[in-house]
C-alpha cells in the first residue's frame, strides 16, 4: 500500500503581486508550453545560453537509467561563470560580497575573482593536479571556497567539498572514497564565536588518507584569535595558500571539458542513512543551475542575491556559486551563525548589503519564529523583493510568518523542492506567474516531468503517493561515485521493469489545481491502523499551535494500531511544558486533521536531532521511541541532542 492520506487542508492562495509580475522574466506559460511540446528542444535552448567552445552533436542519449546530455559539446564552467562577464560592464561588478562572523568584510569584483581563480588554478597545477584528479575542499564559508571550486573547474579537476562543520572521520571517509590527491583547508573558521580547528581536523583525517599528497592552508586573517599556534605545518605536504598565490602566474586558459566530464562529487545530507557520493557533470549541471537561478529567483542585473547555504551542501554549490555566477549576479556570502553575536545577524546583513533576493531553509525560519519578530523589526528589510525556502517541507505557519514578517507581505515566497541528486530546483513557483499556497512547492519548472505514483507505477492525479520524475533532465546525477549498482538500486529500481522512473524517496500529494505538497520522506511515513500518514501534516498541525516552535513526529510500533504517533516538540520562547499542554496538543491535532493522527506520546524537548544542514533526522527519533540502538549518527549537527533526548525519553517512559 503506498497511498498516503491527505489530511491537512490549506486554502490560502497568493497570486503574484501585479507590480512583481509586470517586471518578472516569466509571467506567462510560453516556456511551459514550449517545454511540454518538446522537452529536448527546450533544454537545448536553455543550454545554448551558455558559452560553448564546441557545439554538441546530440542533446540527449537516454539509456535508462543512464542519461548523457549535450554529447560532443565542450565548455568550461569557470569560463562561463567568470570570463564571459569580463568583456563588458560586469567586469567591475561585485561578484561576491562576503562577511565573516567576527565582522570582517571583503568584496570581490568579477575581474578580481577571475584573477584569483586563474592564479589558484596554476597553484593546483603546480602541485601536480591534473584533469580528472579529485581535490577535497574543507573550508569555512570564505571566498576561497568559491575560488577553489572554480579553480578546479578551470583545469578539469573534480572537487569534493566537505562541510567545514564535519568531523575528521567524515572528512577522512569522503577523501578516501574519492581518492583525493590534494585537500584545501584553512587554519580555522568561526562559528558562534568559537574557532573551528579545520587544519587540526585535517591533520587527524589525513593520518588515514594515503592518496592525499598535498594540503593547501588558507590563512583566515582577522583581528580575531586564530593564530599560527593553531597550525602545525608538515614539511613537504602542507603549504600556505597566500605564499603559493604570491608566486603563481595569474594567466590560465580554461581547459575545454566535454559536457559529460565530471564537475564534482558531493555527498547527500545523510538524513536517511549513509551519505551517497553524488556525481554531477559539466554541461547538464550548469544548464540546470544557470537556467533555474534566473527563472526561480527572477534574477536581474541589479539584484543582490543571498543564499544562506554553506558550499558544503548542494544548495551552496548551485545557488551560492555556479548558478548566480553563471548569470553574472552579485552574491552575498556569510560565514557564521544566524544568532551571532545577536539573533538579528541575518537582518543586519540584509540591511547592510541591500539584499534583494533571500534564500534560506525552514529550519532557520522556524528558529526566527521562535526567537520573535522584534529581531527583524529592528532592521530595514525594504530592499527585499523575493524570498525562497529549501531543504525540508515548510510548514504553512512558517511560510506565512516568513511572508509577513520578512517579506512585508510584498515579496513572493518560492518554496523550492529539489535534491543533491537533481542538481537544481525541480518543483517551485515561478514568482511572476504562480499563485503560491503556503506549504506547497506548487508545480514542476518547465522541462521537468514530476508525477505522483502508487506502488504499481500507476499515475495518481489526486491524494497522496510517491514522487517520481518520469523523464531525464540535464542536471540529474549521473551515478554514485564508485558504486553504480547503488545508483541503479536506490533511484531506478522502485518499479520492476521501469528503469526510466526516478524514485525521489519523498511522499507528496496533489491538490485540485495540480499543485504538489511534499509530505516527507517515504521512509518516515507513519502507518496508523492501516492509514499511511505523511510526517509533514501532523507536524504542521502541531506548529500551528501558538506554543510550538518545531515538531517532529515518528511512528512507534503499537500492538493494535501497527504504529502509534509519537511527537517530539520544541516550544516557542515564553512557553513551558506541562501535562495540560500535552493534552491540549493531542486534542489540537485531532481537531485539526482527525483523531487518526492524535499523538499517543508528546515529548517536550529543548532541541531536535538535525543534520548539519539543518534537517530533522526522524530515523533517530524512531530509534529512540522504539528503544533501539541509534543508527548512523555521523552527519548529526550535535550528538548531545540525541543523547539527552534518549535519556529523557527513557526516564519519561
Ligand atoms: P540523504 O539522501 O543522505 O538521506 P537528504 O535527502 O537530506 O539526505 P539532500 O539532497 O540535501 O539530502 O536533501 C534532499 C531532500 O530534502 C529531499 O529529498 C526532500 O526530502 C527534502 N527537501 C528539499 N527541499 C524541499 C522542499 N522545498 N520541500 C520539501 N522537502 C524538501
Ligand atoms: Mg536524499
Amino acid at each position: 500500500m503506498t497511498e498516503i492520506r491527505d489530511l491537512l487542508v490549506e486554502t490560502r492562495s497568493f497570486p503574484p503581486p501585479p507590480a512583481f509580475a509586470a517586471q518578472a522574466h516569466i509571467n506567462d506559460r510560453r516556456l511551459h508550453d514550449a517545454a511540454d511540446a518538446d522537452f529536448i528542444q527546450y533544454w537545448a535552448e536553455q543550454a545554448a545560453t551558455l558559452r560553448w567552445t564546441k557545439p554538441w552533436d546530440r542533446v540527449l542519449d537516454w539509456q535508462p537509467p543512464h542519461a548523457q546530455w549535450f554529447l560532443g559539446g565542450q565548455l568550461n564552467v569557470s569560463a562561463n561563470c567568470l570570463d564571459r562577464h569580463l568583456d563588458g560592464a560586469r567586469r567591475n561588478k561585485a561578484a561576491i560580497v562576503w562577511e565573516g562572523e567576527p565582522g570582517d568584510r571583503r568584496t570581490l569584483t568579477y575581474w578580481e575573482l577571475a584573477r584569483e581563480v586563474r592564479t589558484f588554478a596554476n597553484v593546483l597545477k603546480g602541485l601536480g593536479v591534473q584533469k580528472g584528479d579529485r581535490v577535497g575542499i574543507y573550508l569555512p564559508l570564505v571566498p576561497e571556497a568559491a575560488i577553489a571550486m572554480l579553480a578546479c573547474a578551470r583545469i578539469g579537476a573534480i572537487h569534493s567539498v566537505v562541510f567545514g562543520g564535519f568531523s575528521p572521520e567524515s572528512l577522512r571517509d569522503r577523501m578516501n572514497d574519492a581518492q583525493a590527491k590534494v585537500v584545501i583547508t584553512a587554519d580555522g573558521g568561526y562559528r558562534r564565536g568559537q574557532i573551528v580547528p579545520l587544519k587540526r581536523n585535517t591533520d587527524k583525517a589525513l593520518e588515514e588518507c594515503p592518496t592525499v599528497k598535498h594540503v593547501v592552508v588558507v590563512q583566515r586573517r582577522t583581528s580575531g584569535p586564530i593564530t599560527e599556534a593553531h597550525v602545525d605545518m608538515k614539511e613537504g605536504r602542507d603549504h600556505w595558500y597566500h605564499r603559493l598565490m604570491q608566486h603563481a602566474n595569474d594567466q590560465c586558459a580554461p581547459e575545454p571539458m566535454d559536457a559529460e566530464d565530471v564537475l564534482f562529487i558531493l555527498y547527500t545530507s545523510g538524513t536517511t542513512g549513509k551519505p551517497k557520493g553524488i556525481v554531477h557533470t559539466t554541461g547538464g549541471y550548469l544548464t540546470g543551475a544557470a537556467s533555474s537561478t534566473k527563472m526561480v529567483f527572477d534574477l536581474k542585473e541589479e539584484d543582490v542575491f543571498w543564499c544562506t547555504a554553506d558550499v558544503g551542501w548542494i544548495t551552496g554549490h548551485t545557488y551560492l556559486v555556479y548558478g548566480p555566477l553563471a548569470n553574472g549576479a552579485t552574491c552575498v556570502m556569510y560565514e557564521g551563525a544566524p544568532d551571532w553575536p545577536e539573533r538579528d545577524r541575518f537582518w543586519s546583513i540584509i540591511a547592510r548589503h541591500g539584499v534583494t533576493v533571500f534564500y534560506t531553509a525552514p529550519t532557520a525560519i522556524r528558529a526566527f519564529m521562535k526567537w520573535g519578530v522584534e529581531h527583524p523589526r529592528r532592521h530595514d528589510l525594504s530592499t527585499l523583493r523575493l524570498l525562497g525556502s529549501v531543504g525540508e517541507p515548510i510548514n504553512p505557519e512558517a511560510w506565512m510568518w516568513y511572508q509577513e514578517h520578512i517579506g512585508g507581505n510584498r515579496c513572493p515566497v518560492v518554496d523550492t523542492w529539489w535534491q543533491t541528486e537533481t542538481g537544481s530546483i525541480v518543483i517551485s513557483p515561478l514568482p511572476g506567474l504562480t499563485a503560491t499556497k503556503p506549504g506547497s512547492a506548487t508545480q514542476p519548472l518547465p522541462g521537468y516531468s514530476a508525477k505522483l505514483m502508487d506502488a504499481q507505477a500507476n499515475e495518481l492525479t489526486s491524494g497522496g503517493g510517491l514522487l517520481v520524475l518520469t523523464k531525464p533532465w540535464p542536471s540529474m546525477l549521473r551515478t554514485i561515485w564508485g558504486d553504480d549498482a547503488r545508483y541503479v538500486e536506490t533511484y531506478f529500481s522502485k518499479w520492476a521493469g521501469r528503469p526510466d522512473l526516478y524514485f525521489a524517496g519523498d511522499g507528496a500529494k496533489l491538490d485540485a489545481d495540480g499543485f504538489f505538497w511534499l509530505l516527507g520522506r517515504v521512509d518516515d511515513v507513519l502507518n496508523v491502523a492501516g492509514h499511511r500518514i505523511g510526517t509533514m501534516e501532523v507536524e504542521s498541525a502541531l506548529v500551528e499551535h501558538p506554543a510550538v516552535a518545531e515538531a517532529a513526529v515518528v511512528g512507534k510500533a503499537h500492538e493494535l494500531k501497527g504504529q502509534a504517533v509519537c511527537a517530539f516538540v520544541t516550544l516557542r520562547d515564553g512557553f513551558h511544558k506541562s501535562s495540560e499542554l500535552r493534552d491540549d496538543l493531542r486534542e489540537f491535532v485531532a481537531k485539526k486533521i482527525g483523531a487518526l493522527a492524535r499523538p499517543d506520546d508528546v515529548l517536550f524537548s529543548a532541541d531536535l536531532p538535525k543534520t548539519r544542514s539543518g534537517k530533522i533526522m526522524r530515523r533517530l527519533l524512531r530509534d529512540i521511541a522504539e528503544g533501539r540502538a541509534l543508527g548512523d549518527t555521523t552527519t548529526l549537527a550535535d550528538p548531545n541532542v540525541v543523547a539527552a533526548l534518549k535519556e529523557q525519553y527513557e526516564k519519561d517512559e
